[in-house]
């Protein structure tokens, strides 16, 4: 029985690896960019990439990487069986079987794979900002919005495993195009990719043009620099962040109309920068959520692993199945 586990979030820009102790704590930790897949092979290169994430946690510690327990946490919609079914922010991933390719790869059998986000909320409902929370929804904020919902202290999966595939909610009818061929999808509002593309809409409308200038080339612009020019305090950012906000909460609303949960967690990449939003999401969720004072108070919270939760509860998703 392993004491430890590997736990890696491959998400739609960087691919995270922790190697993770039965009690939660990170006893190392690599980071590689996830990796452009070629048509003709997918999933090869993100097998690849976490191969390399998983030998470089093991080698300095003189451990077997085909005995340790691996959980795979990956952004797009996992089968119960572990299949990466479709992922429109892992387009060259899409319909692998990246666990699969990854076990031949260690020449391990230990290996697991969950969605990423269902990751994260596992690990803040076991040793983060939702110890002890029975109800509540996992908002992971990075290339889109993953989603993990956990109900009377169980994630909740549907039918097929696809449960919590809340970027996906349409908030805006005919709105912004989405990876994953629909239109006005949450995450094109209300993630670190839907922030970058609410920024060069303001850029092309005339508005932000210091943080124009600041980059130059306005197809390098990413969310983190928009980040940057609020924390600096630019006016045009800031309301940015704001309006971002505002999206935010249009989201949690909807989902608080359907499920009744009183408490939701920010996380991923921008749930880092979430003090520049997060008042605008609650002022907004009083006039959003329908019958708002006749509820019991809605919480959003950032979450307490941040950018790291996916992996922590992917390593936690393989010491539970795997050992
Ligand atoms: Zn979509």
């Amino acid at each position: 029985m392993s004491d430890v586990a590997i736990g890696v979030d491959v998400g739609g820009t960087k691919s995270l690896a922790l190697l993770v102790a039965r009690d939660g704590r990170v006893l190392g930790e690599r980071v590689e960019a996830t990796p452009h897949e070629p048509a003709n092979a997918p999933g090869h290169a993100t097998a690849a990439t976490v191969e390399k994430l998983v030998r470089a946690l093991c080698e300095p510690l003189g451990l077997r990487p085909d005995a340790l327990p691996v959980g795979l946490g990956l952004a797009g919609m996992v089968r119960r069986d572990g299949r990466l079914a479709f992922a429109p922010n892992l387009p060259g991933a899409s319909g692998a079987e990246v666990g699969t390719l990854l076990g031949v790869a260690l020449g391990s059998s230990l290996v697991v794979v969950e969605n990423d986000a269902n990751c994260a909320a596992r690990a803040e409902h076991a040793w983060g900002a939702a110890r002890g929370v029975a109800n509540f929804v996992m908002v992971t904020l990075g290339t889109g919005i993953g989603g993990g919902v956990v109900s009377n202290g169980s994630l909740m999966r549907g039918q097929s495993g696809f449960a919590g595939e809340i970027g996906h909610m349409v908030v805006a009818a005919h709105g912004a195009p989405c990876p994953c061929g629909g239109r006005g999808c949450w995450e094109r509002y209300a993630s670190g990719g839907g922030l970058r593309r609410l920024a060069l809409e303001a850029i092309s409308e005339g508005r932000l043009a210091d943080l124009a200038e600041s980059v130059g080339d306005v197809a390098d612009l990413r969310a983190e620099d928009v980040v940057t020019r609020a924390r600096a305090g630019d006016a045009e950012a800031l309301s940015l962040m704001a309006e971002m906000g505002w999206w935010l909460a249009r989201g949690v609303a909807n989902l608080s109309a359907i499920l009744d949960c009183g408490h939701f967690l920010v996380g991923g990449g921008l749930g880092a920068a979430s003090e520049l939003f997060l008042p605008s999401t609650r002022t907004a969720l009083v006039h959003l959520v329908e019958g708002y004072h006749a509820r019991a108070e809605i919480t959003v919270t950032p979450s307490l692993f941040g950018p790291r939760s996916g992996a922590l509860g992917a390593a936690l998703v393989a010491l539970e199945r795997l050992t």
